[in-house]
């Protein structure tokens, strides 16, 4: 640090970290290195620059960046920015959320000689289907939370876990997940709660995995992934980031360190809103049940002690079935019918037909669930278009309740 800056504050450092050469450049917004090549001082030193960043290492001090696929300043940049905000050594970023968990297991499993992975579901659709498909030669134990001691083999090289979950929004006890892993890895998918509400390494986990889509960029303009871990832990991500080309744009890179210094505010309003429409909804006719953490108290302390705050996304279980929930999906007005989530516009989605499409149907998410992403519009004006919605559905629903009008797409 180039000042003694009090950076105690989680939004303090959102809206300095990554930033302390900027006097020193003279410079007051950062840096966009679009180079896809980098100028080699001399064939020796150009050589050594490329074994230790393929290798995963960082630049050496006399040495060159090389190649934009291996190491780009703006990247780098926005990693040591929310390193800062999980309180990790490190963080490396990726082109999206499915190519840093995929090189968060390729580099615990197949790379290392350890294919096992155990994942606790439920967990975001993707994840489930990258690990479901065995595509990265891995072999995969699914189980709940409390199953993970169990499914431990000599083999296992990494349990997967997501928290808040996706989409019932249960909280899972990462400390005891830790626990039951014996030194294992644990990597949590922390996308919804953003190190505002959640920091897992202070629980235990190795890595803290973000798809950067969401609440990190928060405007819905930037697809990318991040992972925050130890420095040792990041030159495993890097070596195969590098290997097989998963690195972050630097333009995405830039655009989700600018989101970063309203990440904590963004929270804040969002999930205050979230939990005014969450205490609505209990009492609409049209829902039978509002998933959001803290609704039905907090038996487990969970928080207390892990999730400082319930979050921007609320579920809800539809009566009517699937019909039901789908008419809702399409007569909103203000939230989008849309995946994605975490930005600063609501939107609505059924994950059953969506995002959790590709798991196995036995742990899909019910056919009447719908997945709110409440963003920073006036709550008042979120919560009528929900009633106008609700409302709408529900008169449609008392004919289609009917068993014939349950159409077989409800099973997807
Ligand atoms: C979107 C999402 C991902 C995947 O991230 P992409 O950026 O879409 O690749 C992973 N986990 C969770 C919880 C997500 O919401």
């Amino acid at each position: 640090m180039a000042h003694n800056l009090n950076m105690d504050h989680l939004d303090t450092i959102a809206v300095h970290a990554g930033r302390d050469d900027f006097s020193a450049l003279g410079v007051h917004t950062p840096p966009l290195d679009l180079s896809s090549t980098y100028p080699l001082p001399d064939v020796e030193r150009g050589g050594d620059s490329y074994e230790a960043l393929a290798g995963g290492g960082t630049p050496p001090a006399d040495g060159s960046f090389v190649y934009a696929r291996l190491w780009n300043p703006t990247v780098a940049r926005f990693e040591q920015a929310l390193a800062q905000l999980e309180h990790a050594e490190a963080s490396v970023a990726f082109a999206s959320g499915m190519a840093a968990l995929t090189a968060a297991v390729l580099s615990h499993t197949t790379a290392v000689g350890r294919p096992h992975v155990i994942a606790v579901r439920p967990l975001y659709g993707g994840s489930d289907h990258l690990l479901q498909t065995g595509l990265l030669g891995t072999e995969v134990t699914f189980c709940a939370a409390d199953e993970v001691a169990a499914a431990v083999r000599a083999d296992t090289g990494l349990v997967v876990v997501e928290s808040p979950a996706n989409p019932t929004l249960e909280l899972v006890d990462i400390a005891a997940v830790v626990t039951q892993a014996r030194g294992i890895p644990v990597l949590v998918d922390n996308t919804f709660a953003t190190p505002v509400l959640q920091q897992p390494l202070a629980h235990g986990a190795a890595m803290s995995l973000h798809s950067a889509t969401k609440y990190l960029g928060g405007h819905g303009d930037v697809v990318g992934g991040v992972i925050a871990c130890s420095e040792e832990t990041a030159a495993a991500l890097r070596r195969v980031r590098a290997i097989t080309g998963g690195i972050l744009h630097p333009l995405g890179a830039y655009l989700l360190h600018r989101g970063l210094p309203t990440l904590p505010l963004r929270m804040r309003a969002q999930q205050e809103s979230a939990g005014l429409i969450a205490r609505r909804l209990l009492t609409h006719e049209a829902v039978a049940h509002v998933f959001y953490p803290g609704l039905d108290g907090d038996p487990q302390g969970l928080l207390a002690r892990q999730q400082h705050g319930a979050g921007a996304m609320v579920s809800i279980r539809v009566r009517g079935g699937y019909a039901a929930a789908a008419r809702v999906a399409e007569e909103t007005r203000l939230f989008t019918h849309a995946v994605s989530l975490g930005g600063v516009d609501s939107l609505v989605q059924h994950p059953a037909a969506l995002t959790h499409r590709p798991v196995a149907a036995d742990a899909r998410p019910d056919a009447d669930i719908l997945r709110l992403s409440i963003g920073l519009e006036h709550v008042d004006d979120l919560i009528a278009d929900l009633v106008q919605a609700l409302d709408r559905a529900s008169s449609a629903s008392q004919p289609a309740a009917a068993p014939g009008e349950e159409p077989t797409a409800a099973a997807r």
